[in-house]
Protein backbone atom coordinates (compact mmCIF):
# COMPACT_ATOMS: atom_id res chain seq x y z
CA UNK A 1 0.00 0.00 0.00
CA UNK A 2 2.99 2.19 0.90
CA UNK A 3 4.13 1.64 -2.42
CA UNK A 4 1.21 2.55 -4.29
CA UNK A 5 1.02 5.76 -2.44
CA UNK A 6 5.14 6.76 -3.23
CA UNK A 7 3.84 5.47 -6.92
CA UNK A 8 1.20 8.30 -6.93
CA UNK A 9 3.73 10.85 -5.50
CA UNK A 10 6.45 10.10 -8.23
CA UNK A 11 3.65 10.95 -10.59
CA UNK A 12 2.82 14.38 -10.13
CA UNK A 13 4.52 15.99 -12.82
CA UNK A 14 2.44 13.72 -15.00
CA UNK A 15 -0.53 14.61 -13.08
CA UNK A 16 0.12 18.45 -13.59
CA UNK A 17 0.84 18.03 -17.18
CA UNK A 18 -1.82 15.89 -17.98
CA UNK A 19 -4.24 18.49 -16.72
CA UNK A 20 -2.88 21.27 -18.59
CA UNK A 21 -2.40 19.65 -21.62
CA UNK A 22 -6.66 19.16 -20.81
CA UNK A 23 -6.98 22.78 -19.93
CA UNK A 24 -5.46 23.68 -23.45
CA UNK A 25 -8.14 22.15 -25.25
CA UNK A 26 -11.19 24.74 -25.24
CA UNK A 27 -14.23 22.55 -24.57
CA UNK A 28 -16.71 25.30 -24.12
CA UNK A 29 -19.97 24.88 -23.35
CA UNK A 30 -22.30 26.11 -24.48
CA UNK A 31 -21.99 25.70 -27.07
CA UNK A 32 -20.23 22.84 -26.88
CA UNK A 33 -16.51 23.15 -28.56
CA UNK A 34 -13.79 20.45 -29.49
CA UNK A 35 -15.82 17.66 -27.85
CA UNK A 36 -14.64 15.07 -29.76
CA UNK A 37 -11.18 16.48 -29.66
CA UNK A 38 -10.54 16.31 -25.87
CA UNK A 39 -12.36 12.77 -25.87
CA UNK A 40 -9.72 11.92 -28.63
CA UNK A 41 -6.80 13.02 -26.22
CA UNK A 42 -8.23 10.73 -23.06
CA UNK A 43 -8.81 8.02 -25.48
CA UNK A 44 -5.49 7.66 -27.16
CA UNK A 45 -3.82 7.83 -23.95
CA UNK A 46 -5.31 5.31 -22.16
CA UNK A 47 -5.35 3.03 -25.30
CA UNK A 48 -1.45 3.51 -25.41
CA UNK A 49 -2.06 1.90 -22.06
CA UNK A 50 -4.14 -1.14 -22.88
CA UNK A 51 -7.45 -0.11 -22.12
CA UNK A 52 -10.64 -0.75 -24.18
CA UNK A 53 -12.03 2.72 -25.59
CA UNK A 54 -15.27 3.50 -26.67
CA UNK A 55 -16.57 6.98 -27.70
CA UNK A 56 -20.32 7.82 -27.65
CA UNK A 57 -22.12 10.56 -29.61
CA UNK A 58 -25.35 11.05 -27.51
CA UNK A 59 -27.23 11.54 -30.59
CA UNK A 60 -30.01 13.51 -30.64
CA UNK A 61 -29.75 14.26 -26.63
CA UNK A 62 -30.55 17.91 -26.06
CA UNK A 63 -28.10 20.46 -27.31
CA UNK A 64 -26.52 17.20 -30.18
CA UNK A 65 -26.01 19.01 -33.56
CA UNK A 66 -23.87 17.86 -36.62
CA UNK A 67 -21.89 21.59 -35.74
CA UNK A 68 -21.96 20.98 -31.70
CA UNK A 69 -21.95 16.92 -31.59
CA UNK A 70 -21.98 15.74 -27.98
CA UNK A 71 -18.87 13.10 -27.80
CA UNK A 72 -18.41 11.16 -24.74
CA UNK A 73 -15.86 8.59 -24.13
CA UNK A 74 -15.77 5.50 -21.82
CA UNK A 75 -12.28 3.53 -20.87
CA UNK A 76 -12.55 0.62 -19.59
CA UNK A 77 -9.50 -1.77 -17.67
CA UNK A 78 -10.40 -5.68 -16.93
CA UNK A 79 -9.06 -7.16 -13.83
CA UNK A 80 -7.50 -10.66 -13.85
CA UNK A 81 -10.48 -12.38 -11.57
CA UNK A 82 -14.48 -11.69 -11.33
CA UNK A 83 -15.33 -8.49 -9.23
CA UNK A 84 -17.11 -4.85 -8.88
CA UNK A 85 -16.48 -2.20 -11.51
CA UNK A 86 -15.13 0.92 -10.13
CA UNK A 87 -16.29 4.16 -12.45
CA UNK A 88 -14.65 7.37 -12.56
CA UNK A 89 -16.70 10.00 -14.17
CA UNK A 90 -15.55 13.95 -15.31
CA UNK A 91 -16.97 16.42 -17.48
CA UNK A 92 -15.07 17.42 -19.78
CA UNK A 93 -17.21 20.85 -20.45
CA UNK A 94 -16.14 24.12 -19.14
CA UNK A 95 -17.97 27.25 -18.30
CA UNK A 96 -17.26 30.93 -20.70
CA UNK A 97 -14.09 32.59 -19.71
CA UNK A 98 -15.93 35.40 -18.44
CA UNK A 99 -13.59 38.78 -17.49
CA UNK A 100 -10.92 39.57 -15.60
CA UNK A 101 -7.94 36.99 -16.17
CA UNK A 102 -4.52 37.63 -15.73
CA UNK A 103 -3.68 34.13 -17.09
CA UNK A 104 -4.63 32.43 -20.74
CA UNK A 105 -7.25 31.04 -19.75
CA UNK A 106 -6.59 27.91 -22.25
CA UNK A 107 -2.65 28.40 -22.21
CA UNK A 108 -2.77 25.20 -19.32
CA UNK A 109 0.41 26.77 -17.50
CA UNK A 110 2.34 25.28 -14.57
CA UNK A 111 3.06 27.95 -12.04
CA UNK A 112 3.31 28.18 -8.13
CA UNK A 113 2.79 24.46 -8.00
CA UNK A 114 -1.28 25.29 -9.64
CA UNK A 115 -1.94 24.70 -12.76
CA UNK A 116 -4.12 27.87 -13.85
CA UNK A 117 -6.72 28.21 -16.50
CA UNK A 118 -10.46 27.38 -17.35
CA UNK A 119 -11.50 24.31 -16.19
CA UNK A 120 -8.57 23.26 -13.94
CA UNK A 121 -10.31 23.37 -11.11
CA UNK A 122 -13.51 22.29 -12.47
CA UNK A 123 -13.02 19.32 -13.39
CA UNK A 124 -10.11 18.57 -15.65
CA UNK A 125 -7.47 18.06 -12.60
CA UNK A 126 -9.87 16.05 -11.43
CA UNK A 127 -10.35 13.91 -14.18
CA UNK A 128 -6.55 13.72 -14.64
CA UNK A 129 -5.96 12.57 -10.93
CA UNK A 130 -8.49 9.76 -11.83
CA UNK A 131 -6.94 8.80 -14.85
CA UNK A 132 -3.06 8.52 -13.29
CA UNK A 133 -4.53 6.87 -9.99
CA UNK A 134 -6.01 4.40 -11.71
CA UNK A 135 -3.18 3.74 -13.93
CA UNK A 136 -0.61 4.22 -11.05
CA UNK A 137 -3.00 1.26 -9.04
CA UNK A 138 -3.33 -0.73 -12.34
CA UNK A 139 1.25 -0.94 -12.61
CA UNK A 140 1.50 -1.91 -9.09
CA UNK A 141 -1.88 -3.99 -8.95
CA UNK A 142 -1.91 -6.20 -12.24
CA UNK A 143 -3.82 -8.72 -10.76
CA UNK A 144 -7.03 -6.83 -9.16
CA UNK A 145 -10.57 -8.06 -9.19
CA UNK A 146 -13.07 -6.50 -11.49
CA UNK A 147 -12.86 -3.58 -13.77
CA UNK A 148 -12.16 0.12 -13.28
CA UNK A 149 -14.22 2.66 -15.68
CA UNK A 150 -13.21 5.62 -16.50
CA UNK A 151 -15.44 8.52 -18.04
CA UNK A 152 -15.26 11.61 -19.41
CA UNK A 153 -18.36 13.35 -20.39
CA UNK A 154 -20.15 16.45 -21.77
CA UNK A 155 -22.35 18.98 -21.02
CA UNK A 156 -22.50 18.88 -16.79
CA UNK A 157 -23.02 22.56 -17.38
CA UNK A 158 -25.96 22.65 -18.88
CA UNK A 159 -28.00 19.59 -17.73
CA UNK A 160 -25.54 16.54 -18.56
CA UNK A 161 -28.34 15.32 -20.74
CA UNK A 162 -25.68 15.06 -23.92
CA UNK A 163 -23.39 13.26 -21.52
CA UNK A 164 -24.04 10.74 -18.18
CA UNK A 165 -28.25 10.91 -18.69
CA UNK A 166 -27.49 9.52 -21.92
CA UNK A 167 -25.18 7.09 -20.74
CA UNK A 168 -27.60 6.32 -18.12
CA UNK A 169 -30.25 5.77 -20.83
CA UNK A 170 -28.13 3.54 -22.29
CA UNK A 171 -27.69 1.42 -19.23
CA UNK A 172 -23.86 2.31 -19.01
CA UNK A 173 -24.42 2.14 -15.84
CA UNK A 174 -26.42 -1.02 -15.35
CA UNK A 175 -22.48 -3.10 -14.43
CA UNK A 176 -21.21 -0.24 -12.11
CA UNK A 177 -20.52 -1.16 -8.66
CA UNK A 178 -19.08 2.06 -7.24
CA UNK A 179 -18.91 5.63 -8.77
CA UNK A 180 -16.58 8.47 -8.07
CA UNK A 181 -17.45 11.98 -9.12
CA UNK A 182 -13.98 13.81 -9.03
CA UNK A 183 -15.66 17.16 -9.06
CA UNK A 184 -13.36 19.78 -7.14
CA UNK A 185 -15.50 19.48 -3.49
CA UNK A 186 -12.04 19.42 -1.95
CA UNK A 187 -9.55 16.42 -1.31
CA UNK A 188 -10.77 15.62 2.59
CA UNK A 189 -14.21 16.33 1.83
CA UNK A 190 -16.77 13.43 0.67
CA UNK A 191 -20.00 15.05 -1.40
CA UNK A 192 -23.18 12.95 -0.53
CA UNK A 193 -25.42 14.68 -2.92
CA UNK A 194 -27.15 17.53 -4.10
CA UNK A 195 -29.96 19.65 -3.06
CA UNK A 196 -33.05 19.70 -5.22
CA UNK A 197 -34.13 22.73 -7.90
CA UNK A 198 -37.29 24.13 -9.40
CA UNK A 199 -37.05 26.68 -12.43
CA UNK A 200 -40.42 28.17 -13.25
CA UNK A 201 -42.17 31.17 -15.06
CA UNK A 202 -44.13 33.36 -13.67
CA UNK A 203 -46.62 35.29 -15.90
CA UNK A 204 -48.61 38.23 -15.12
CA UNK A 205 -51.21 39.20 -17.76
CA UNK A 206 -52.56 42.77 -18.44
CA UNK A 207 -54.38 44.44 -21.43
CA UNK A 208 -52.19 46.39 -23.85
CA UNK A 209 -53.48 50.01 -24.25
CA UNK A 210 -51.56 53.44 -25.40
CA UNK A 211 -48.97 54.59 -22.90
CA UNK A 212 -50.86 57.64 -22.66
CA UNK A 213 -54.09 56.83 -21.08
CA UNK A 214 -52.58 53.63 -18.93
CA UNK A 215 -56.45 53.82 -16.72
CA UNK A 216 -57.85 52.21 -20.60
CA UNK A 217 -54.87 49.05 -20.18
CA UNK A 218 -53.39 46.82 -17.13
CA UNK A 219 -49.92 47.39 -16.34
CA UNK A 220 -48.82 43.85 -16.54
CA UNK A 221 -45.44 44.72 -14.78
CA UNK A 222 -47.77 46.72 -11.91
CA UNK A 223 -49.14 43.28 -11.18
CA UNK A 224 -45.39 41.58 -11.02
CA UNK A 225 -44.55 44.53 -8.58
CA UNK A 226 -47.10 43.28 -6.30
CA UNK A 227 -45.90 39.50 -6.45
CA UNK A 228 -42.12 40.56 -5.92
CA UNK A 229 -43.63 42.88 -2.83
CA UNK A 230 -45.61 39.49 -1.46
CA UNK A 231 -42.20 37.55 -2.26
CA UNK A 232 -40.09 39.96 0.07
CA UNK A 233 -43.18 40.20 2.59
CA UNK A 234 -43.78 36.64 2.87
CA UNK A 235 -41.39 34.09 0.77
CA UNK A 236 -37.96 34.92 1.51
CA UNK A 237 -38.54 35.34 5.58
CA UNK A 238 -39.75 31.86 5.61
CA UNK A 239 -37.32 30.69 3.35
CA UNK A 240 -34.91 32.42 5.47
CA UNK A 241 -36.59 29.99 8.62
CA UNK A 242 -36.25 26.49 7.64
CA UNK A 243 -32.70 24.71 8.12
CA UNK A 244 -32.03 21.17 6.61
CA UNK A 245 -30.10 18.51 8.81
CA UNK A 246 -28.21 17.98 5.95
CA UNK A 247 -24.42 18.68 5.50
CA UNK A 248 -25.33 21.34 2.96
CA UNK A 249 -22.11 24.07 1.71
CA UNK A 250 -22.00 26.79 1.84
CA UNK A 251 -23.10 27.31 5.67
CA UNK A 252 -26.49 30.35 3.96
CA UNK A 253 -27.40 26.74 1.45
CA UNK A 254 -28.73 25.03 4.36
CA UNK A 255 -31.78 26.67 3.91
CA UNK A 256 -33.70 26.60 0.82
CA UNK A 257 -33.43 29.41 -1.68
CA UNK A 258 -34.91 31.35 -4.67
CA UNK A 259 -33.14 33.32 -7.17
CA UNK A 260 -34.99 35.67 -9.29
CA UNK A 261 -33.24 34.60 -12.46
CA UNK A 262 -35.08 37.12 -14.79
CA UNK A 263 -37.57 39.17 -15.39
CA UNK A 264 -38.88 41.21 -18.51
CA UNK A 265 -42.25 43.23 -19.22
CA UNK A 266 -43.48 45.16 -22.24
CA UNK A 267 -41.87 45.26 -25.04
CA UNK A 268 -38.85 43.62 -25.89
CA UNK A 269 -35.33 45.23 -25.35
CA UNK A 270 -34.19 46.61 -28.97
CA UNK A 271 -31.51 44.99 -30.84
CA UNK A 272 -27.37 47.28 -30.74
CA UNK A 273 -27.71 49.98 -33.08
CA UNK A 274 -31.43 50.70 -33.36
CA UNK A 275 -31.51 54.67 -32.91
CA UNK A 276 -35.68 54.97 -31.88
CA UNK A 277 -37.45 55.82 -29.17
CA UNK A 278 -39.93 53.14 -27.63
CA UNK A 279 -43.55 53.78 -28.59
CA UNK A 280 -46.45 54.26 -25.78
CA UNK A 281 -47.80 50.96 -24.84
CA UNK A 282 -49.36 49.42 -21.38
CA UNK A 283 -47.32 46.21 -21.17
CA UNK A 284 -49.77 43.20 -21.59
CA UNK A 285 -46.93 41.10 -20.01
CA UNK A 286 -44.65 40.34 -17.44
CA UNK A 287 -42.14 37.07 -17.08
CA UNK A 288 -40.49 36.42 -14.17
CA UNK A 289 -38.09 33.31 -14.09
CA UNK A 290 -37.17 31.42 -11.05
CA UNK A 291 -34.54 29.33 -9.78
CA UNK A 292 -35.96 27.75 -6.26
CA UNK A 293 -33.49 25.51 -4.68
CA UNK A 294 -34.80 23.01 -1.79
CA UNK A 295 -34.05 20.99 0.77
CA UNK A 296 -33.85 17.30 1.02
CA UNK A 297 -36.85 18.04 3.57
CA UNK A 298 -38.93 20.16 1.32
CA UNK A 299 -41.21 18.53 -0.80
CA UNK A 300 -41.53 19.50 -4.40
CA UNK A 301 -45.34 19.48 -4.30
CA UNK A 302 -45.11 21.60 -1.08
CA UNK A 303 -42.83 24.29 -2.99
CA UNK A 304 -44.68 24.24 -5.91
CA UNK A 305 -48.11 24.76 -4.04
CA UNK A 306 -46.37 27.75 -1.92
CA UNK A 307 -45.78 29.50 -5.01
CA UNK A 308 -48.96 29.24 -6.38
CA UNK A 309 -50.55 30.31 -2.62
CA UNK A 310 -47.99 33.60 -2.93
CA UNK A 311 -49.79 34.40 -5.82
CA UNK A 312 -53.59 33.19 -4.92
CA UNK A 313 -52.74 36.14 -1.93
CA UNK A 314 -51.82 38.69 -4.70
CA UNK A 315 -54.82 37.75 -6.42
CA UNK A 316 -57.37 38.29 -3.57
CA UNK A 317 -55.80 41.84 -2.70
CA UNK A 318 -55.83 43.27 -6.74
CA UNK A 319 -59.01 42.65 -8.80
CA UNK A 320 -58.26 41.16 -12.33
CA UNK A 321 -55.30 40.03 -11.61
CA UNK A 322 -54.51 37.14 -13.89
CA UNK A 323 -51.39 34.91 -14.05
CA UNK A 324 -49.53 31.58 -15.13
CA UNK A 325 -47.42 29.49 -13.63
CA UNK A 326 -44.87 27.68 -16.15
CA UNK A 327 -42.71 24.32 -15.01
CA UNK A 328 -39.50 24.73 -16.56
CA UNK A 329 -37.48 22.01 -15.17
CA UNK A 330 -36.79 19.90 -11.80
CA UNK A 331 -34.47 17.46 -10.34
CA UNK A 332 -35.00 16.31 -6.94
CA UNK A 333 -32.42 16.39 -4.04
CA UNK A 334 -30.27 13.28 -4.34
CA UNK A 335 -28.69 11.69 -1.40
CA UNK A 336 -25.94 8.78 -0.87
CA UNK A 337 -26.53 7.23 2.66
CA UNK A 338 -23.93 7.19 4.72
CA UNK A 339 -22.91 3.86 4.92
CA UNK A 340 -23.15 3.37 1.20
CA UNK A 341 -19.67 0.83 0.38
CA UNK A 342 -18.07 3.69 -1.66
CA UNK A 343 -18.54 6.54 1.56
CA UNK A 344 -17.23 4.15 3.73
CA UNK A 345 -14.67 3.32 1.46
CA UNK A 346 -13.31 6.69 1.06
CA UNK A 347 -13.54 7.70 3.96
CA UNK A 348 -11.05 4.84 5.56
CA UNK A 349 -8.83 5.89 2.50
CA UNK A 350 -8.70 9.90 3.31
CA UNK A 351 -7.98 8.13 7.04
CA UNK A 352 -5.34 6.49 5.83
CA UNK A 353 -3.82 9.61 3.91
CA UNK A 354 -4.42 12.44 5.67
CA UNK A 355 -5.11 10.99 8.78
CA UNK A 356 -8.23 13.03 9.56
CA UNK A 357 -11.82 12.20 8.86
CA UNK A 358 -13.29 13.24 6.11
CA UNK A 359 -16.28 15.89 6.09
CA UNK A 360 -19.51 15.14 4.79
CA UNK A 361 -20.87 17.71 2.18
CA UNK A 362 -23.97 17.67 0.01
CA UNK A 363 -24.01 20.55 -3.07
CA UNK A 364 -25.79 23.33 -3.29
CA UNK A 365 -26.35 23.10 -6.78
CA UNK A 366 -27.08 19.73 -8.57
CA UNK A 367 -24.55 17.85 -10.53
CA UNK A 368 -24.57 14.61 -13.45
CA UNK A 369 -25.45 12.28 -9.78
CA UNK A 370 -28.62 12.78 -10.54
CA UNK A 371 -28.59 11.26 -13.87
CA UNK A 372 -26.57 8.42 -11.89
CA UNK A 373 -29.23 8.30 -8.97
CA UNK A 374 -32.54 8.42 -11.16
CA UNK A 375 -31.62 7.09 -14.29
CA UNK A 376 -28.83 5.16 -13.93
CA UNK A 377 -30.63 3.85 -10.57
CA UNK A 378 -27.78 3.39 -8.63
CA UNK A 379 -27.30 4.81 -5.42
CA UNK A 380 -23.32 3.88 -4.34
CA UNK A 381 -22.15 7.05 -6.41
CA UNK A 382 -20.43 9.87 -4.50
CA UNK A 383 -18.29 13.47 -6.13
CA UNK A 384 -15.02 13.19 -4.37
CA UNK A 385 -12.20 15.24 -6.35
CA UNK A 386 -9.46 17.82 -5.29
CA UNK A 387 -9.95 21.86 -5.81
CA UNK A 388 -11.45 24.56 -4.12
CA UNK A 389 -14.94 24.50 -5.42
CA UNK A 390 -15.27 28.46 -4.42
CA UNK A 391 -12.47 28.70 -7.55
CA UNK A 392 -14.85 26.96 -10.30
CA UNK A 393 -16.10 29.26 -12.87
CA UNK A 394 -13.76 32.16 -11.66
CA UNK A 395 -11.38 34.52 -13.37
CA UNK A 396 -7.83 33.16 -12.65
CA UNK A 397 -8.61 29.42 -12.17
CA UNK A 398 -6.40 27.08 -10.79
CA UNK A 399 -6.04 23.59 -8.87
CA UNK A 400 -2.84 22.94 -6.64
CA UNK A 401 -0.60 20.05 -7.62
CA UNK A 402 -0.41 18.68 -4.15
CA UNK A 403 -4.14 18.77 -3.83
CA UNK A 404 -4.13 16.39 -6.64
CA UNK A 405 -1.91 13.98 -5.44
CA UNK A 406 -3.38 13.46 -1.92
CA UNK A 407 -6.96 13.08 -3.83
CA UNK A 408 -4.88 10.69 -6.16
CA UNK A 409 -3.60 8.86 -2.91
CA UNK A 410 -6.90 8.60 -1.92
CA UNK A 411 -8.20 7.49 -5.28
CA UNK A 412 -5.87 4.69 -5.59
CA UNK A 413 -6.36 3.18 -1.79
CA UNK A 414 -9.78 3.11 -2.26
CA UNK A 415 -9.71 1.07 -5.78
CA UNK A 416 -7.00 -1.02 -3.48
CA UNK A 417 -9.63 -1.69 -0.96
CA UNK A 418 -12.53 -2.38 -2.93
CA UNK A 419 -10.47 -4.25 -6.24
CA UNK A 420 -7.75 -5.67 -3.75
CA UNK A 421 -4.77 -7.37 -5.24
ZN1 LIG B 1 -18.00 20.59 -12.43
Amino acid sequence: MDALLTEIEARADEIAALTADLVRIPTLNPPGRHYRDICDAVGARMCARGWQVEMIRAEGALGDSDAYPRWNVICRLEGKAPGDTVHFNSHHDVVAVGEGWTRDPFGGEIEGGRVWGRGACDMKGGLATSIVAAEAFADRVPDFRGAIEISATADEESGGYGGVAHLAEQGRFAHVGHVIIPEPLGKDRICLGHRGVWWAEIETKGHIAHGSMPFLGDCAVRHMGAVLDEMERTLFPLLAGRRTDAPVIPDGARQPTVNLNAIHGGEPVQPDGYTGLPSACVPDRCVLTIDRRFLPEEDIAEVKAEIRALMERVRAARPDFRYEIRDLFEVLPTMTPEDAPIVTTVRQAVADVMGRDAGFVVSPGTYDQKHIDRIGRLKNCIAYGPGVLDLAHQPDEWIGIDDMVDSGKVMALALHRLLGG
